[in-house]
């Protein structure tokens, strides 16, 4: 969307420019033909052989077209000036929210900065970031996204005082600059109102949207003494406010700075992983309730991190995921998944399906198909035991799209199941025409189902709406024998979950296929 946007506003740029160029020239062009004009006219009354009466009658005339021209001239000097106006706006504002942008921004921070300066006093820099907006530009589409950019945007203008600037700095960030703060609370006070302010849902194409706001902040001159720093420092204890639970505020602390530089160490340590060796996949497996054995498994990444230890997916999946390293590393996975399975079968073990998790990036990446095709042959696995788990944020953004590749791999024969179902925005009609085989019931619903009514209620209706449309339904995050029993009553074809087995390696996972009996670990 920020190319789309960004696009946009070059284009609009570019047009202004041509425009001006175009009303400059035509004020050029009128002022030389009057001009030609009048000494033509002075000229053919020098020479005629008219009366005075005739020859002063055709210089008023004379006059009268100069002076039309030159109020022509006028004119299309203001709007010269006009579109130099537009054009001056344009470079200096974001075209979707008509707010200043990132150059304005600077400029009028560095001001702000130079007068804090000279005065001794402090500005307060706010980094702001819309929680899970990209889930819903993903699952509603751009157009509802932009919309609720610029509703967003005039909310944060509403909430601040006439001095302070609202900037967008792209995406879905926007940073505030509030040049005239007294105590640290004043701005603890304000970011309180931009959250208060953007707390009420936006209604957008029928959509009743609620979006929440992680904000950073950072303080002239205790955080940082030139704008790039503030900004900076502001971001960083923004993502601080989204790791703490996000919808909140945090001000800067040096101690952050660490944390950040963390991040980028582990984004350069991702970079070598791969041809280091350092990824392994652990299996977890799913259970048929009914008849209590294997029916699958899921690989889920860890990362033998030579210094931190073995790392779960979270803690390296999303920086994996914002650097687009996710690509290479899904490669391994879906081959090294493929590779196992395989290598299970060949070993005489009762054949399983492996699932492995696909993240948006990979699904959308124009060579997907035709890597997997190579993956399968390669590891001559069947495609009817390889299974996709796709999130509902990945499906149902640009659908039609997403229904293409879908019934591509559903012809190749590979299995499609819904991760962590319930937790996104579904459109029960393209479930309906999606080829997808299993619904995975989020954990977040299954944790609780035999202590909160709510819960067990939605797990059993996406139960039996699965039924209805004759798709598998698991259950993840399955802990105690109440869990189970709960599922069974409901008619939950299968389960996954600690209380069957945690993810182990290919080696143990060997062990359980041939033993059969699923492992009853401690929970
Ligand atoms: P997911 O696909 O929903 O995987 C299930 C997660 O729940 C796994 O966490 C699993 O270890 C955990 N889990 C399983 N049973 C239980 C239980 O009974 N209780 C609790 N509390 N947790 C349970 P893990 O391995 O940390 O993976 C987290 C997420 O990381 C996965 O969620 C998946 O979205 C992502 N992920 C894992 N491996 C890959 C991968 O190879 N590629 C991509 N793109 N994402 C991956
Ligand atoms: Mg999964
Ligand atoms: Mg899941």
């Amino acid at each position: 969307m920020d190319d789309e946007v960004a696009a946009h506003g070059r284009e609009k740029r570019a047009a202004a420019r041509e425009n001006a160029v175009d009303l400059r020239e035509r004020v050029v062009v009128v002022r030389e033909r009057s001009i030609d004009k009048r000494e033509r006219d002075i000229r053919a009354a020098e020479t005629t052989q008219g009366t005075r009466d005739d020859q002063i009658g055709m210089l008023q005339q004379a006059n009268a077209q100069l002076v039309i021209a030159t109020i022509d001239a006028h004119k299309l000097a203001e709007q010269v000036q006009t579109a130099h106006a537009d054009q001056d706006h344009l470079a200096h504002h974001d075209v979707l929210t008509d707010l200043p942008n990132r150059i304005l921004l600077n400029d009028r921070l560095a001001h702000a900065i130079a007068l804090a300066h000279r005065q001794g006093k402090r500005l307060a820099v706010m980094f702001l970031d819309l929680d899970r907006f990209k889930h819903i530009n993903d699952s509603l589409g751009h157009a509802v996204g932009d919309k609720l950019l610029q509703s967003v945007a005039q909310r944060l203008v509403g909430g601040v005082r006439h001095s302070d600037t609202v900037s967008r700095q792209g995406g879905d960030e926007f940073v505030l600059l509030l040049p005239d703060i007294g105590h640290a609370e004043d701005v603890a006070l304000s970011a309180q109102k931009m959250l208060i302010a953007l707390a009420p849902s936006h209604l957008i194409d029928q959509h009743d949207l609620h979006i929440g706001v992680s904000i950073g902040i950072s303080i002239y001159p205790d955080d940082g003494r030139d704008a790039e720093t503030l900004i900076k420092h502001a971001d960083i204890a923004m993502y601080q406010a989204k790791e703490s639970g996000r919808n909140n505020y945090k001000f800067f602390e040096q101690e952050m700075n660490a944390r950040a530089v963390q991040r980028q160490s582990i984004e350069a340590g991702l970079r070598l992983a791969l041809e280091r060796r350092e990824f392994v996949l652990h299996y977890q497996p799913k259970i048929n309730l009914l008849s209590g054995t294997i029916v699958s498994v899921e690989a889920l990444i860890r990362w033998q991190h030579p210094q931190r230890g073995l790392l779960e997916p979270a803690q390296f999946v999303p920086i994996a995921e914002d650097s687009g390293l996710i690509l290479p590393i899904g490669r391994w996975v879906l081959r090294e998944a493929c590779v196992q399975a395989r290598a299970w079968q060949d070993a005489g073990l009762p054949p399983i399906t492996v699932a492995v998790n696909t993240s948006a990036l990979e699904f959308r990446a124009g060579d997907f198909l035709q890597c997997l095709r190579a993956t399968l042959e390669e590891s001559r696995l069947e495609p009817g035991y390889l299974e996709l788990e796709l999130t509902e944020s990945v499906l149902m953004r640009d659908a039609a799209s997403a229904d293409s590749v879908l019934h591509a791999l559903a012809a190749l024969g590979i299995k499609l199941a819904i991760d962590d179902f319930g937790t996104g925005y579904s459109s029960l009609s393209y479930l309906r025409q999606f080829p997808i085989n299993t619904l995975k019931i989020d954990q977040s619903f299954v944790n609780q189902i035999t202590s909160n009514p709510d819960d067990a209620t939605i797990v059993s209706a996406v139960i039996s709406m699965a039924k209805a449309l004759r798709l598998c339904v698991i259950a993840e995050g399955v802990e105690t024998a109440e869990q189970v029993a709960f599922l069974m009553a409901q008619h939950c074809d299968e389960g996954q979950g600690y209380f069957f087995g945690r993810p182990v390696g290919a080696e143990v996972l060997a062990i359980l296929l041939q033993t059969g009996v699923p492992p009853a670990f401690p929970h």
